[in-house]
């Protein structure tokens, strides 16, 4: 289906009448520097394959798994960042299931007790301007199955073990959301939150979160059934997967047909989902404690001193901002390029006067990216100057010595210099950017390009005031970008 064809079906009226419901699981990989239950390394990104591996990990008879700490400490620091607390008691469990990637015949995870419950996760939705809440049910501890590799044309399949027992955290939501976007942004928040708490490295590329989305429509209170769409690594892969599930069981039910619960698989190619087996339920799994594993018991004290390790949370910041008066979706940015660049452009902000917030991060935000990679090359000694840079600019701007537009271009100036100049005053100066308030000579400009543009000025008589833009435009050519345009938007409406 292509994405306009998508598009109509999304908008068509029939499409409306259904509700659709969406709960979603989510595999974060915590980054230990060891497995779950082994001392192998956990790192198995470019590994050969089968290198990262032990006794425990291939399950050979008689290995005996012991509990990473550190995975622990993770899951109490990732439960705070999902507004929950670690429980003082969890255990582990055995979930029976044959596939060549798990040599023990079951995965360790967590069944009936797992170490977080409940919990919710705040999105905001930038279109509607809404922000919502999505409730978490749980998340439990579990280590990862190997991976097999069925190579093209080749008559047989291959096995590599080295995410097997990399340690998880499954974080299972509510079927809270009600959209393809709300899934998405969901998503996002999540990888977020994951990253701020630190408690994955978030390659997606590397598959270190991935989705897993159970998808129903219904035209009634009751909830219909659902189809889960496992493995989906990108944000939009979750919310195209979603849109397309979304029609795809809304033309079942239309044609007379049922959904049937099933596990599907997603084409990233062409955005469609395929069926892959039917779900089993959780009792097919044979789930039984896992008695090889002591339980996970946790005094508050020490849950206490994990989370007061955690550092400050996206939440935080955007509270933090707000009162400052930036609204949510410039701190989501802001957010996003933290983690980019890690540049410490958060705390920066911050720090400021709180009359120069706004138009510090207006420029962040808007004076394109080669600030923000200059920032992330820089170090902090150099932040230092760049923040002074930015206090420097502002109290220039406010005198209204030089204009919006140049003042882009000085940012980028100065970014390709090694060092900033003596004294900027006399630097925009001699770069001749200063702003040119100077009624006198505007106004011979102003009239040259009316004399120039008979046609444009007419209609702004006859009152196309958007033509007024195109003569400013005109006269900040001419004065090389350094007219102030409100004295130059005076001088022509007097001239009207
Ligand atoms: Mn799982």
């Amino acid at each position: 289906m292509s994405n306009d064809r998508t598009e109509s079906i999304l908008n068509s009226a029939f499409l409306k009448e259904y509700v659709p419901t969406i709960g979603i699981e989510c595999h974060v990989q915590l980054k230990t520097v060891s497995k779950l239950f082994s001392g192998a390394d956990n790192n198995a990104k470019e590994a050969p394959p089968n290198t990262l591996i032990n006794h425990i990990d291939l399950g050979l008879p008689g290995a005996l798994p012991v509990l990473n700490e550190q995975a622990v400490i993770l899951a109490i620091k990732a439960a705070k960042a999902l507004n929950s607390r670690a429980s003082n008691f969890s255990k582990f469990d055995r979930k029976h299931y044959f596939y060549p990637d798990l040599p023990m015949g079951y995965q360790i995870s967590q069944f009936d007790e797992p170490i977080i419950l409940g919990g919710y996760v705040n999105i905001y939705d930038p279109i509607n301007q809404r922000a919502k809440r999505i409730n978490i049910t749980r998340a439990h501890l579990e280590a990862d199955a190997g991976k097999n590799i069925h190579p093209d044309k080749k008559n047989y399949s291959l096995v590599d073990l080295n995410r097997a027992g990399t340690p998880l955290l499954e974080i299972v939501s509510e079927p809270d959301m009600h959209s393809a976007e709300e899934a998405r942004l969901y998503a996002e928040k999540l990888y977020l939150l994951m990253r701020y708490a630190d408690v994955t490295e978030g390659n997606l590329y590397y598959g270190n979160m991935r989705f897993d989305v159970n998808v129903s429509v219904s035209k009634t209170n009751e909830l219909g059934t659902r189809a889960e769409i496992k493995n989906l690594n990108s944000f939009r892969s979750v919310e195209r997967a979603v849109n397309y599930e979304i029609i795809r069981q809304v033309k079942l039910l239309e044609d007379g047909e049922r959904v049937v619960q099933e596990t599907r698989g997603f084409n990233d190619q062409e955005g469609t989902t395929y069926s892959l087996r039917s779900k089993e339920n959780a009792d097919d799994y044979r789930y039984m404690p896992d008695p090889d594993i002591p339980p996970i018991i946790l005094d508050d004290s020490y849950i206490d001193k994990y989370e007061d390790e955690t550092n400050h949370l996206p939440d935080y910041y955007i509270d933090k901002l707000r009162d400052l008066g930036i609204d949510e979706v410039s701190s989501y940015i802001l957010l996003d390029y933290e983690l980019e660049e890690g540049a410490g452009i958060l705390e920066y902000v911050l720090s400021l006067p709180k009359n120069s917030v706004k138009p510090i991060v207006n420029w962040i935000i808007n004076i394109e990216s080669p600030i923000i990679l200059k920032l992330a090359n820089i170090t902090n000694n150099k932040i230092n100057r760049v923040h002074s840079l930015y206090e420097d600019l502002l109290s220039i701007s406010q005198e209204g010595l030089i204009n919006s537009n140049s003042i882009k271009e000085l940012i980028k100036k100065l970014f390709e210099m090694d060092k900033p100049p003596k004294d900027l005053r006399l630097y925009i100066k001699e770069l001749g950017l200063i702003q040119n308030s100077d009624t006198k000579e505007l106004e011979s400009i102003v009239k040259k390009v009316v004399e120039d543009n008979p046609k444009a000025f007419n209609d702004l008589k006859n009152g196309e005031q958007k033509v007024i833009g195109f003569l400013i435009g005109q006269v900040m050519k001419i004065s090389n970008g350094s007219a102030n345009p409100s004295i130059v938007k005076e001088l022509i409406e007097k001239l009207i």
